[in-house]
């Protein structure tokens, strides 16, 4: 790779940045050679930078995470979510620019386990108007990898377009040792400027790996390689930018998705309950008592639990209130009448969603009245 003038200059701003916070000598030289060799660190299989305006144009919508994290240590204790501007991110992965023409917006600043109904409502609306301008090719949203996998899947079923919508997050934070944040972003840069992305619904990009959101799950608490589709596996991988597909997600989506947030202001309160030895049914009555019109049960095994639960969900289900079976376990389908009987207590079964996507599903579904099958067809069609 060729490390030009502007390049190295905008290393050393970036390392004057980073030393201010440091405030020692001895820093200002670990910084600048680690961001020298990280410029010198992309291989040649990185693609070429493309006429200015062959690039399309990327609009990254920044929500916040570790990926825009900082502390003040190289370890990732005690740092703060959501600390970098959206201006400042794309600025610290300069190789980005020659894949994309980059524009950012800063949609929210949050870690995403503070994610609420309300920021998923102004993104997916933001995403909506900036994929309907003709200029835009493809958008990169930058997230917390806690609810990413929710935040995806709510995308996935109410934003209406064919160009790539590709989230991405990081494990580590940007001043963290090894930060996985900057090849983050650019994979996902590099899938969101590919027509190969178009159409095939929101996607997330991290650690190398293209995953459909439908199928996508935070598997570790620390690891880089956090995510992974247990069930499915993933739709793609990207290296140094290089994408390639290997299958279309399954699930429905997006454009082929009869979901709509027109005139929604707000979504149904789901509540989510887990399952465990000795579970009593209380949580569930509290639940209720609390105005949930729907509960999701994260059951132990195949959407199991004790007696005791079974009857206070039943319990539920006969006051109109919507329960779904889902599972606590990482991987798996939870099926219909197996260990239960579904039909007899009027409970839904989750099919392959886990039980925060499940709640997500079922927030839509609840927009509208639905009978029972119905809401069954929705968890084996998206
Ligand atoms: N708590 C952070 C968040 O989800 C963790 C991360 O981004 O990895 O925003």
């Amino acid at each position: 790779m060729r490390v030009t003038r502007h390049a190295i200059h905008a290393i050393h701003v970036r390392a004057v940045h980073h030393v201010k916070a440091a405030q020692t000598v001895h820093a200002v030289h670990l910084v600048v050679a680690a961001l020298v060799l990280a410029a010198f660190a992309v291989p040649a299989t990185t693609p070429a930078a493309a006429a200015d305006e062959d690039r399309p144009v990327v609009v990254v919508l920044a929500t916040g995470g570790t990926i825009a994290g900082a502390g003040a240590s190289d370890v990732a204790s005690g740092y703060q979510s959501a600390r970098l501007a959206v201006d400042a991110l794309i600025e610290s992965v300069p190789d980005a620019a020659k894949l994309a023409r980059l524009r950012g917006e800063q949609v929210a600043s949050i870690g995403s386990q503070d994610m609420t109904d309300e920021v998923w409502l102004t993104l997916a609306r933001r995403v909506n108007v900036v994929a309907a301008n003709p200029e835009v090719g493809g958008i990169v949203i930058t997230h917390g990898t806690d609810t990413l996998e929710e935040t995806a899947y709510f995308l996935n079923l109410v934003v209406k377009t064919r160009k790539p919508v590709v989230l991405t997050g990081a494990m580590r934070p940007s001043t963290a040792l090894s930060a996985d944040g900057p090849l983050n972003f650019f994979n996902a840069v590099a899938v969101a400027a590919s027509p190969a992305a178009a159409g095939q619904g929101v996607l997330v990009v991290i650690n190398d790996g293209i995953h459909d959101a439908a199928s996508l799950t935070k598997t570790s608490t620390t690891a880089v390689e956090a995510f992974r589709s247990p069930l499915r596996g993933l739709v793609g991988s990207v290296t140094w930018g290089a994408v390639e597909f290997f299958r279309a997600p399954p699930q429905r989506h997006t454009t082929a998705s009869e979901f709509s947030i027109d005139g929604v202001e707000a979504l149904p309160r789901v509540e989510i309950v887990m399952a465990h030895a000795g579970m009593t049914g209380d949580l569930i009555d509290a639940a209720v008592g609390l105005g949930a019109r729907g509960i999701v049960v994260a059951g132990v095994g195949n959407g199991n639990m004790t007696a005791s639960a079974l009857e206070a969900l039943t319990r539920a289900a006969a006051r109109g209130i919507v329960c779904v079976r889902s599972t606590r376990v990482a991987s798996g389908e939870v099926g219909r009448n197996v260990e239960v009987d579904d039909d007899g207590r009027g409970f839904i079964a989750s099919d392959e969603l886990n039980a925060p996507k499940a709640r997500v599903l079922l927030k839509l579904a609840l927009l509208r009245p639905r009978s029972a099958a119905d809401i069954q067809r929705l968890f084996h069609e998206y």
